[in-house]
């Protein structure tokens, strides 16, 4: 099973993703953590992506692209992928379905996560997350157990240079932008499904098993 996973910032992708991905036989690949590891490794795609990524803006299209294709090189999605961040805008979309295509593959079903902007800014603002094991708090529903500290491995907890309220509102100009058309490309595939997002992580991941079992 190849699953999208579309939702702005702090609608509880990466949470849900990693649910899925221990329930289903499906790797999570996340754009946005291939890019953050490209940047810190300092690679020429890094170089380039870090400075966008800062501001909130879309790192460009053959650049994703290219990342993603060597992501699905490394043979392990056979069983099944689930795209977290992936594709952001149609020619995205359309590179994805091509990719796929070439390995034989295609994507089953798009999960859309809708959640109000209001709350969206409450859950990044509040975001902090561990650098080792990428274990995700926040400061008042999920603060970690010693203060500035994961709960697992005592790691120093970091807060993402793009968590502002100013780095969040132009990432949100760019979802409100963008996503429509990849949503609408895949409401004519007949592969979307809208979840309500708000809830405790268990109620949303509730939601989202139901769709995927219907
Ligand atoms: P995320 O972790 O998904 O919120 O992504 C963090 C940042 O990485 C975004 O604000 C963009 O700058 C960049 N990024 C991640 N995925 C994509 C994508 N599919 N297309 C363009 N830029 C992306």
């Amino acid at each position: 099973m190849n699953l999208v996973f579309l939702g702005p910032a702090g609608s509880g992708k990466g949470t849900q993703a990693k649910r899925l991905e221990a329930d289903y036989r499906v790797v999570q690949i996340s754009t946005g953590d291939l890019l953050r590891e490209a940047v810190r490794q300092g690679t020429e795609l890094g170089k380039k992506a870090e400075p966008l990524m800062r501001e909130g803006r879309l790192v460009p299209d053959d650049l994703v692209i290219g990342l993603i294709e060597e992501r699905l090189r490394a043979g392990d999605v056979g069983e099944g992928a689930l795209f977290d961040g992936f594709p952001r805008t149609l020619p995205q979309a359309q590179a994805l379905e091509e990719a796929l295509a070439r390995m034989g593959l295609q994507i089953d079903k798009v999960i859309s996560l809708e959640v109000p902007e209001e709350i969206l800014v409450d859950r990044v603002t509040g975001r902090w997350s561990c650098p080792t094991c990428g274990t995700v708090y926040h400061v008042r529903t999920r603060p970690p157990r010693v203060e500035g500290r994961c709960d697992r491995d005592g790691t120093e907890l970091v807060q993402r240079s793009d968590d502002t309220p100013e780095k969040l509102e132009k990432r949100l100009e760019v979802f409100r932008t963008e996503i429509p058309k990849v949503k609408e490309h895949y409401r004519k595939l007949g592969k979307l499904v809208e979840i309500d997002g708000v809830g405790s992580p268990d109620e949303v991941y509730a939601r989202i098993r139901a769709a995927l079992e219907s």
